[in-house]
């Protein structure tokens, strides 16, 4: 049995002890806390630069989908869209019409006398010319909603949504203008066929292709180097000022 005089000698350096104890576990806890923080700094900084990582990874991704997704639209000698996009776009644009019950306009246009220009100046030359068609084409719109196909060969075709017959005949007659001023060998002309309308729930887009192509067939039938609508025939507008080629 300890004696109470006894214990109150013994208390300081019980007190003592505690203290001790309490400071070293304090201690060591602070010195834990800091291996956290450090860890936890590490750990910070490694996810920082894996997320950097996986950003640039993701750019690179978005990059090369686009890239993929230009070779599957784009026609690799003209650049400008090809047939498959055309396919696609002419059917999307039919239903949007239809659904807004606006106008659409397609119009084919076709190189005159493609193959002597191919026979007299070789494939490279003829090859040069669809490129430089396309490219006086494309200059010509002024809608981001206007789409420049090349749909064959030597054809083109213009989707031309929102706008009437009389704005796709004087976007085309404009185009064909271009390029008959131009003087450069070899001359290059173009015809056109052009259709417009209001999509109805029965229409295809064959109706509207074969359409315009029956328009373009009159404007070779008839001499060439024209413009011509479906089912009026001949169309000779005055080139509409500019900003107004497809206003309706
Ligand atoms: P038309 O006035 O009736 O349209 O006569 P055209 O000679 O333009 O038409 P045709 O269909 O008889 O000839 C088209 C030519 O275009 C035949 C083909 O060899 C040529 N062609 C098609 N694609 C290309 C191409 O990518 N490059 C070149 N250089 N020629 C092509
Ligand atoms: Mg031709
Ligand atoms: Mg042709």
């Amino acid at each position: 049995m300890v004696e109470l005089s006894s214990f109150s000698e013994f208390l300081p350096y019980f007190a003592l002890g505690v203290l001790v104890g309490v400071a070293i576990t304090l201690g060591l806890g602070a010195i834990k806390l800091l291996r956290w923080r450090r860890t936890a700094a590490d750990l910070e900084s490694a996810l920082r630069s894996h997320s950097f990582e996986l950003q640039i990874t993701l750019e690179e991704l978005a990059e090369k989908n686009h890239q993929l997704q230009q070779q599957t639209e784009l026609d690799a000698l003209s650049g400008i869209y090809n047939r498959a996009y055309f396919d696609r776009q002419l059917r999307a644009e039919m239903k949007r019409s239809r659904r807004e019950q606006r106008p659409l306009a397609l119009v084919l246009l076709d190189i005159d006398h493609f193959k002597k220009i191919n026979d007299q100046y070789g494939h490279v030359t003829g090859d040069q010319v669809i490129k430089k068609v396309a490219r006086l084409m494309q200059q010509q719109l002024k809608r981001p909603a206007d789409k420049l196909c090349r749909y064959g060969g030597e054809e083109f075709a213009l989707i031309l949504p929102n706008t009437f017959t009389d704005g796709a005949a004087a976007l085309a007659e404009n185009i064909r203008l271009q390029l008959a001023a131009d003087k450069q060998q070899p001359l290059v002309t173009i015809s056109a066929g052009c259709f417009a309308a209001i999509p109805d729930p029965a229409s295809e887009s064959d109706e509207f292709i074969n359409f315009a192509d029956k328009a373009l067939y009159q404007a070779k039938a008839a001499g060439r180097n024209q413009v011509h609508v479906y089912p009026h025939g001949l169309m000779n507008p005055q080139p509409a000022p500019e900003g107004e080629l497809n206003e309706h």
